[in-house]
């Protein structure tokens, strides 16, 4: 109506592409099997349950804003200085007020794409300009066009290893090679939300460069490995300056005290979680296997989901899985993201799958 019409909102977010989540369940005589958001098939640890139900009854108290036996816990799980820890409603949350703390309007960011389709909407809410470097041929980041694409404008780049949706990693050597070309005022955001998937030995390690440059943040979130999706917490590991920016740009009160307690917790119980780690990535190689076996070509994953390139089929092969109870997370006109769940659900996967190849032979 009239009353609205005269509000004006910022030029930016007309040119802000939408956040599309993953699909749900929806009500189905098909056992439903949600493969579409990388989430944990596991339920929280007891523990985990445990520690959230003693804090419970405080809900009407604010949580600590520092974070502080978390940040400690973080520090040193990491061997770093506490004063280089700080915690986000998820690492999504903490990408944005990286972004946020380093970008002037007109900006730069740099990232690979496909990736993590928050990175351009960050970017653009901050009045920077999204920089989309494409993957390679096969789906792994071009840190050589990555380094290319850097200008002075140019103040953040964004690392997703394993890549979000294509699960590829980025090598050890290859970054190293990257960050020689990088001006040493441009931030390396290395974003590891499924760090702990990754099994190859050449794999790059956020912690390892965060250690030799000054201008690399590492990103880490419990939402993956960890299976606290619904809590939101995720943090930076940042050079002390950085981290105190971002504190200084994080929303007051942003982290939940249950969301501390379940996240101290579950590192707390680091053999129970690798244990899990460990299935879903037997899960994953038996997944891709599989694929394989079907006469699929696809990248290798290190991460908890798989790629399928499904091109201009995309959405006929999301309704292909979709009667069979499989909810996975379809690209444009480019392909498929699905996620490791349960055993069943990745059979589920697998039968539909072997009937989306022979949509898209
Ligand atoms: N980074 C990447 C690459 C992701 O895929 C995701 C979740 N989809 C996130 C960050 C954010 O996760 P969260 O906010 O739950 O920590």
């Amino acid at each position: 109506d009239s009353a609205q019409s005269a509000v004006t909102l910022r030029a930016a977010l007309r040119s802000l592409p939408p956040y599309k989540p993953g699909k749900s369940a929806a009500a189905s005589d098909v056992v439903q099997y949600k493969l579409s958001s990388n989430e944990n098939p596991y339920p929280p640890l007891p523990s985990v349950l445990d520690a959230v139900n003693q804090v419970s009854p405080e809900m009407n108290l604010y949580p600590d804003m520092t974070c502080q036996a978390v940040t400690q816990a973080v520090a040193q799980r990491w061997g770093v200085e506490p004063s280089s820890v700080s915690f986000g409603s998820g690492s999504v949350e903490v990408a944005s007020q990286i972004i946020r703390a380093v970008c002037e309007e007109g900006d730069e960011v740099v990232f690979a794409w496909r990736s993590f389709e928050a990175y351009p909407i960050l970017a653009g809410l901050a009045g920077a300009t999204a920089v989309k470097v494409p993957l390679d041929e096969n789906e792994r980041h071009d840190l050589p066009a990555m380094a290319a694409a850097i200008t002075e404008r140019t103040k953040v780049v964004l690392v997703c290893t394993p890549n979000n949706p294509t699960g590829t990693s980025v090598g050890t050597d290859e970054l190293h090679e990257f960050m020689a070309q990088v001006p040493s005022n441009v931030l390396v955001v290395v974003d590891e939300a499924y760090v702990h998937f990754n099994v190859d030995p050449d794999a790059a390690r956020g912690i390892d460069f965060f250690r030799e440059y000054p201008n690399v943040v590492v990103l880490h979130t419990f939402s993956k490995a960890y299976g606290l999706a619904g809590l939101r917490i995720g943090y930076a590991i940042a050079p002390a300056h950085v981290s105190a920016a971002l504190r200084a740009v994080a929303i007051p009160f942003g982290v939940t005290n249950l969301a501390q307690q379940a996240a101290l917790a579950s590192l707390a119980a680091e053999s129970e979680i690798e244990e899990r780690i460990t299935a879903l990535v037997e899960q994953r190689d038996h997944v891709h296997r599989g694929l394989a076996e079907q006469g699929w070509d696809v990248p290798e994953s290190q991460a908890n989901f798989v790629w399928l390139r499904t091109g201009a089929k995309t959405q006929e092969a999301e309704e292909i899985f979709s009667r069979h109870g499989v909810i996975v997370r379809a690209f444009g006109d480019e392909g498929i993201r699905v996620s490791i769940g349960s055993p069943a659900g990745n059979q589920a996967f697998l039968v539909a799958a072997q009937e989306v190849l022979d949509l898209v032979r």
